[in-house]
């Protein structure tokens, strides 16, 4: 019979120790996140009930009031789907897709967004079938293309190609953005890390968008990568199984 020896076990105890420190950490950051905006909305009802009719208050007060919900609904949705993940096992409804589809589908649908930031995308589609859930797909890809528009500049580029590479099916997302700092390369996966957490506020990020991303593509088998860092901008590269 096998019995485990101290030798086999230890990594096994590593594992599930830093998976501990990782669930406090996550326990911890969601408690701190959560306040940040229940406070805020506290106060404004604690100044709409100071001074009841104060019309500049209550317009100031209905504006944050509304944007502090949706942080928390957002939130609130976001980190129960990622926790979810970690925790069962899903059976994904995995099948071949027309990768090229897709992608336009996505870049048709974010395309309205990213006119109002007056920013252009750009696409250079193969065709090719990978073997991925559509649903989890769509959401990287909303994901990624939502931090390419939220992080870009006036009159910016995204740049959305694919290429194939015998076993994988690569796409790659390039904008022409702030980009990530050196060191963060791997920090910007964690959940709630942002690179500059007062400027992420004021766009809406909560820190939660790639860490929900690398989940969803490891479970579909697939390998997601920072290309390059420099204030010229971010490109993701992201690759899922070809389906022949
Ligand atoms: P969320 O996606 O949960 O709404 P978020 O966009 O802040 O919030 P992530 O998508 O997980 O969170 O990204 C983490 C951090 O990485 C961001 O706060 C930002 O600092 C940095 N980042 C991500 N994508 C880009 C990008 N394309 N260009 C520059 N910085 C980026
Ligand atoms: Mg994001």
């Amino acid at each position: 019979p096998y019995t485990l020896s101290l030798h086999d076990a230890l990594p096994i105890l590593e594992k599930l120790k830093t998976s501990e420190h990782q669930q406090k950490l996550f326990i911890g950051n969601i408690t701190h996140e959560f306040k940040t905006p229940l406070t805020i909305i506290r106060a404004y009802v604690d100044l709409i009930e100071m001074y009841t009719d104060d019309p500049l208050l209550l317009e100031d007060a209905k504006k944050n009031i509304r944007k502090e919900t949706d942080r928390l609904l957002d939130m609130v949705e976001k980190a129960l789907h990622l926790s979810s993940l970690e925790k069962y096992d899903f059976e994904f409804n995995a099948k071949p897709i027309e990768i090229k589809e897709l992608l336009r589908d996505i870049c048709d649908r974010i395309n309205v967004k990213a006119k109002k930031f007056e920013l252009t995308i750009h696409c250079d589609f193969k065709e090719a079938y990978i073997w991925a859930d559509p649903e989890s797909v769509m959401q990287i890809f909303i994901n990624i293309l939502d931090n390419a528009i939220k992080y870009n500049r006036p009159n910016g580029k995204i740049f959305v190609s694919n290429y194939i590479d015998d076993d994988n099916v690569c796409v790659v997302i390039r904008d022409t953005g702030i980009g990530i700092p050196i060191g963060s390369e791997d920090k910007i996966f964690q959940p709630f890390y942002r690179v500059d957490k007062e400027r992420s506020r004021q766009t809406s990020g909560i820190g939660l968008g790639l860490a929900l991303v690398k989940k969803l593509v490891q479970m579909q088998n697939g390998n997601i990568k920072l290309m390059n860092i420099n204030e010229k901008g971010t490109a993701i590269k992201i690759s899922f199984p070809h389906y022949f």
